[in-house]
């Protein structure tokens, strides 16, 4: 039996920047495999850095994978998606995907944020029953590249309200799927206003990010180690000894 492989390497071949908000990076990912589900996401490790981030696979085809980063104010991926970064190598985790909506189901009604747009796009292509898409997003994201029918709910710079969105919402008739992700509040929220009108399999509210979290504090940030390391011909083995001498 040959073991399952869980990460693998990915160079970045391109990166475009889509808005003030979104920078699109491509990359040649010899060893991925899609799950075929269409939210699947993996984790992304950019150089100098040990901590994954989650991305939703926008598209992969012979190879070529397409994640769609959200830029905002301070974070990991989100600086170094703002970097010249074609030629980089990262390392990402194997797929897993979450959408899975009963059989029953006769309607979908996705929900999200602009971290959410690029699943919402994947779903809305792939879906054959009829989808109402709502995404809170800014309007320089609204002409997002092959984006099937969705509508755009205002964005407040400061806070999210998809909450108070969601319970705004006209809802079809009859069983249906309701997907949903972005703040990890505002998601609470939702699933507090879904007891007693959705079931838990007709019903997905992923938290993909949390606006309480501050950035995880490290006492010693590898990234200057990594670039001085690598500026000096260093391996990574020795890199990551000389951030261990740097912990003690
Ligand atoms: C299954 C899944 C799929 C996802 N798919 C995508 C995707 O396709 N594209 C995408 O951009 N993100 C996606 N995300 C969200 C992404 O993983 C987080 O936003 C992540 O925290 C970004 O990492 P970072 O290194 O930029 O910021 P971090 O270092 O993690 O965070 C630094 C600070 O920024 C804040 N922060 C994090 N994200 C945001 C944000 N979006 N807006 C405002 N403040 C933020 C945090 O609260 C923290 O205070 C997904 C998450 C999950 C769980």
């Amino acid at each position: 039996m040959t073991a399952r492989v869980t990460t693998s390497s990915a160079v970045v071949t391109s990166r475009v920047v889509l808005s003030d908000h979104l920078v699109r990076l491509t990359l040649q990912a010899p060893d991925l495999v899609s799950t075929g589900i269409p939210d699947e996401w993996l984790s992304l490790t950019v150089p100098g850095q040990f901590q994954t981030r989650y991305y939703t696979i926008r598209s992969l085809h012979d190879h070529e994978l397409t994640l769609d980063v959200v830029i905002h104010e301070s974070g990991l991926v989100t600086q170094w998606a703002q970097t010249d970064c074609v030629g980089d190598e990262v390392t990402i985790s194997a797929p897993k995907g979450s959408y899975a909506p009963p059989d029953d189901a006769a309607w979908v009604v996705l929900v999200g944020d602009l971290t959410a747009l690029p699943a919402i796009a994947r779903i809305v292509e792939h879906e054959q029953r009829p989808v109402s898409a709502y995404v809170e997003a800014p309007a320089d994201t609204h002409s997002y590249p092959d984006l099937g029918e969705v509508t755009w709910l205002p964005a407040d710079p400061d806070t999210s309200r998809l909450a108070e969105h969601v319970a705004g919402l006209t809802w079809p008739e009859g069983a249906g799927y309701f997907w949903m992700a972005g703040e990890s509040a505002q998601m609470r929220g939702v699933r507090r206003w879904s007891r007693g009108r959705f079931d838990h399999a007709h019903m997905d509210a992923m938290g993909y990010w949390s606006g309480a979290r501050g950035r995880q504090t490290r006492r010693v940030d590898p990234g200057p180690i990594y670039a001085k390391g690598k500026a000096l011909g260093k391996t990574d083995e020795e890199i990551w000894a000389d951030y261990d001498e740097a912990n003690k």
